[in-house]
């Protein structure tokens, strides 16, 4: 095996060390959580990535979702330079909106209007805020390890005792602004009836992922979102699927139609810019008919349905609803990859374990599947490292952190699956336990 060099990628992080914070513009990007430095990125194509020393990787990470044909698929590219051709932004309407629209209602039964917004972080703010509207009370309802972007109110985690609010997980945050936040634990619905039972009348909506992706890959149970379901429609609460990551991957109606459950609400975002900026929250009728100026929640956004995130949304959107085939696909790779890593770990007696949704899996380094953060939170981050700095030195770029998943495109090929097996066996023999 050749020895890689990363003297540029050191390089220009030093230098970007000097005038962005972390050198990075988002946290997860600098490596910190295995201890290493974030290799520079030159070009991306396909399953592949070069950074700017040169090393090629097949890339697992796939800009945390979006590249779900893989990297600079021709169809987006070609629908990109279509667009900017008639300008990049006007801050008027365009019928590409609407198409737009009318492809995630038709994706999303729930989904009767929407609002695009430039980011996951905004739609569920959005959403939120739409819910509190709707519904005249305050309180909202999320998971610990659940994660939905980094506004206030949602960065929070359990309080002390059960039956308390949360507190914020980040200076910055006033704890007066979490006050109206409730923390359950996921896969666990008498954590939620017993926050339910405490604030009859005052939950606006429950937010969840259905699919966690945030925390690792963490699966919500049939039982447990039929249960939220249930408790929500009894209780007049708004239940809101963040599916940022889930939507358009797991399959093309999301979490949704894989469980053959309804919300009320639903956020979208990474997938369906195919890598622009983009995200968006809808829900029934009636609610979104709260939304400004319809009605009286106010949201607006001076890029929100920008011509460039649309036409590359749409374009990818229009193939994954006209190639059913894809998901196939996608599922089959994700298969294949998760078969063999559990090969390895019982080969090699290693006490790891592997979550799979179809095209996202994790290696959590604790012997049983988790189902929730604390579960979650046994792993062994230091073996999760040195696993980590073995496959990047053998050319596959995973997420830098235990608690990320690994993102699977239509681009991966058996033969790429193939090789990561090859150098997961060597990366765990060398590197997993003890040392
Ligand atoms: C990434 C993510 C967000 C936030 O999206 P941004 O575009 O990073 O603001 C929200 N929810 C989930 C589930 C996500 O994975």
């Amino acid at each position: 095996m050749q020895v890689r060099s990363y003297t540029q990628s050191g390089r220009a992080f030093a230098e970007a060390c000097r005038v962005i914070p972390g050198g990075v513009n988002s946290p997860v990007r600098a490596f910190r959580s295995v201890g290493g430095k974030p290799v520079f990125v030159s070009r991306a194509k396909g399953s592949r990535l070069w950074d700017i020393d040169g090393n090629e990787y097949i890339d697992c990470i796939g800009s945390w979702g979006p590249m779900v044909l893989g990297h600079a698929p021709e169809l987006v590219n070609e629908a990109i330079r279509a667009a900017a051709e008639q300008g990049v932004s006007y801050g008027l309407p365009t019928r590409q909106e609407t198409r737009m629209a009318e492809l995630l209602c038709a994706a999303y039964p729930c989904a009767e209007q929407v609002r695009m917004v430039n980011s996951g972080t905004e739609a569920t703010m959005s959403a939120i805020r739409a819910a509190r509207g709707f519904t005249g009370r305050d309180k909202i309802l999320k998971f610990e390890g659940c994660y939905h972007g980094h506004s206030d109110c949602l960065l929070v985690q359990a309080g002390s005792g059960a039956l308390t609010f949360g507190v914020p997980t980040s200076p910055g945050v006033p704890a007066d602004v979490v006050k109206n936040t409730l923390v359950a634990r996921y896969n666990d619905l008498a954590s939620v009836e017993a926050l339910a039972a405490a604030n009859p009348g005052q939950i606006a909506c429950i937010i969840l992922e259905p699919i966690a992706g945030n925390m690792g890959l963490v699966p919500g149970q049939a039982g447990f979102l039929r249960g939220l379901r249930e408790l929500c429609t009894r209780e007049g609460i708004l239940l809101i699927f963040d599916e940022v990551i889930s939507g358009f991957r797991a399959a093309f109606g999301g979490a949704a139609q894989l469980y053959g459950i309804q919300p009320d609400m639903v956020c979208f975002g990474k997938i369906i810019g195919a890598g622009l900026p983009v995200g968006a929250y809808a829900g029934r009728r009636e609610i979104m008919q709260c939304v400004s100026p319809a009605g009286p929640v106010y949201q607006a956004g001076t890029l929100a349905g920008n011509p460039l995130a649309m036409a590359a949304g749409y374009a990818l959107l229009t193939h994954l609803r006209d190639h059913p085939e894809v998901y196939d696909q996608l599922n089959a790779r994700g298969t294949q990859l998760a078969d063999g890593l559990r090969e390895i770990l019982a080969r090699r007696s290693i006490p790891a374990s592997v979550a799979q949704a179809g095209s996202l899996l994790t290696l959590f380094f604790t012997p049983d599947l988790p189902g929730h953060f604390e579960q979650v939170m046994t792993c062994d981050t230091d073996a999760f490292a040195r696993w980590h700095k073995a496959m990047l030195d053998a050319g596959v770029l995973l997420a830098p952190s235990q608690f990320e998943a690994i993102f699977l495109s239509a681009a991966h090929t058996a033969a790429d699956i193939d090789f990561m097996l090859d150098a997961a066996d060597t990366a765990l023999a060398k590197t997993a336990f003890p040392r």
